[in-house]
């Protein structure tokens, strides 16, 4: 019989989770420390949908979740195409446009889910502690009084005591890393998007978008290369993406990308001191003037800012679209899918109702992303092993760009290696042998931060 404390996992996000549901499979005991209430069942803030790789969802959750794939299917995957079952859910392995033959077969069996549902999957049976912020490193590794008052925060109540090793799965902007590693910063990568989302009932989705959008099919725009080039770097993404109120309502999400336009983009960091944060302001004045849908200094809450320019933006992107050739073999035209997702169903473009559509458009959920990337270095994660006993693993560890990157699939995968990992080495001396799984996973850490990179240029490289 173990008498040792559990192990503690710092966020219940989808590398939290992926690790404490293998190590309950594993009879290793663990908590999970989440800052976030419980979600409710009439809210969850993940309730979008995400792309999972076949390693992921195979090779992985099947045998994490104990299930097979078309019960997988139907339990995770975003719905579409058969409206009769949207309600019920069934799920589709290749959502993927299919007539884009550039698209490698692999690709083609990885599947859309719903965040939230994986997530909801995922808890059961777990040991969380939601609202309860883990922040600080030094109380979380000293051990404490459990005469300490027990509240919610770093509370040092009688189970966080000698833990036998922390995990730090805290997310992007994790604290703990930023206190334990204030030398490891965020890059801001020079590009531009920005994420919309658009609810409609189910009965508009029917007659005006469900044909449109290529029967829910994840698809690509591209605006059309200027003259003399042949490949292009403005593009728009549409997913299908939730059914909410028992399937009444679908949402559509779409992502407006493009590199921004900038020419000096060297000191666009996170996470500074005071001077270069002056420094950077000046040359973000500079980068807005030149781009002004390029704000690498904007802090997390101004993400729902969004500039007049970006309407105008996607004016002319929808009107060079329209201006060439179809780019579908679809029995719609793009000039409708464009006004029907970007402006609003009509297809009559007056100027007054063009205003009225940008209008409708800013009252959608639209948020800036910044496209991060970062790793916590080698010598860092071993001086953190050795002296706190604690790990990173997920986004806190190293993350890649939201578009074009795989930040999801890499976290599922090295928080599930881990816990095999820790099964296997779970011996007394096991702090001794972190040295070996921090050497172990800085190598995938750096490859998966180099490809994320690569992803999001690679995406921004369209031969027409
Ligand atoms: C809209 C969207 C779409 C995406 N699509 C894809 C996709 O298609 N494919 C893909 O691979 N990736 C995708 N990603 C990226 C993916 O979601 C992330 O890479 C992934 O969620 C990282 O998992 P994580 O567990 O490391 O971090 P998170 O999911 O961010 O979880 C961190 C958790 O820690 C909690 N927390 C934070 N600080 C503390 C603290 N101090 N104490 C306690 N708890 C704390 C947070 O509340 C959160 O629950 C997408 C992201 C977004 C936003």
């Amino acid at each position: 019989m173990t008498t040792r404390a559990p192990i503690r996992i710092i966020g219940a996000g989808l590398a939290g989770l992926t690790l404490g549901r293998r190590l309950k499979q594993l009879n290793i005991p663990a908590v999970l420390y989440e800052k976030t209430p419980p979600p409710s069942s009439s809210f969850s803030r993940h309730n979008y949908a995400m792309t999972l790789q076949y390693s992921t969802w195979h090779d992985i959750l099947l045998d994490l979740l104990g299930t097979n794939g078309p019960t997988l299917e139907k339990r995770l995957c975003v719905d579409y195409e058969n409206l009769n079952k949207i309600v019920d859910g069934t799920g589709r392995k290749i959502d993927i446009a299919n007539d884009d033959s550039s698209i490698p077969d692999e690709l083609k069996k990885d599947i859309r889910i719903v965040r939230s549902k994986l997530e909801e999957w995922l808890r059961d049976g777990l040991d969380i502690r939601h609202e309860t912020e883990m922040s600080d490193p030094t109380l979380i590794t000293s051990e404490q009084s459990s005469s300490s008052s027990s509240g919610h925060t770093d509370n040092g109540s009688s189970d966080m005591k000698n833990p036998i090793l922390t995990i730090c799965a805290d997310g992007v902007h994790s604290k703990l890393r930023q206190k334990l590693s204030p030398s490891t910063e965020l890059e801001i990568l020079p590009y531009v998007a920005y994420y919309g989302r658009r609810t409609i009932s189910l009965e508009d989705y029917s007659t005006s978008f469900h044909d449109k959008l290529l029967g829910g099919k994840t698809f690509t725009l591209y605006k059309p290369p200027s003259s003399g080039q042949n490949s292009s770097n403005v593009r728009l993404q549409v997913h299908t993406n939730v059914f909410k109120d028992d399937g009444n309502k679908v949402e559509i999400a779409y992502t407006y990308s493009r590199p921004a336009r900038v020419s000096n983009i060297d000191e666009t960091k996170d996470n500074d001191d005071g001077v270069k944060l002056e420094q950077r302001q000046e040359t973000q004045g500079e980068q807005e003037e030149q781009d002004p849908l390029y704000t690498p200094t904007r802090s997390p809450s101004a993400a729902k800012k969004v500039p007049d320019a970006l309407f105008t933006e996607l004016e002319s992107f929808a009107t060079s679209i329209l201006s060439s050739t179809d780019q579908f073999t679809n029995t719609t035209t793009t000039k409708n899918l464009i006004n029907s997702l970007l402006l609003s169903p009509s297809t009559n473009n007056t100027t007054s109702e063009q205003q009225q559509q940008q209008s409708l458009l800013q009252k959608d959920k639209i948020l800036s992303w910044l496209m991060r990337s970062h790793i916590l270095p080698f010598n860092e994660r071993l001086r953190i092993s050795k002296q706190y006993n604690i790990t990173f693993i997920g986004d806190a560890a190293m993350s890649s760009p939201i578009v074009g990157g795989n930040g999801a699939n890499v976290a599922i995968f090295v928080a599930d290696m881990l816990g095999k990992w820790i099964a296997e080495n779970r011996g007394n001396e096991m702090e001794m042998e972190m040295e070996e799984w921090e050497k172990l996973i800085n190598g995938i850490y750096e490859n998966e931060k180099a490809e994320g990179v690569e992803g999001l240029e690679r995406v921004h490289r369209h031969v027409m």
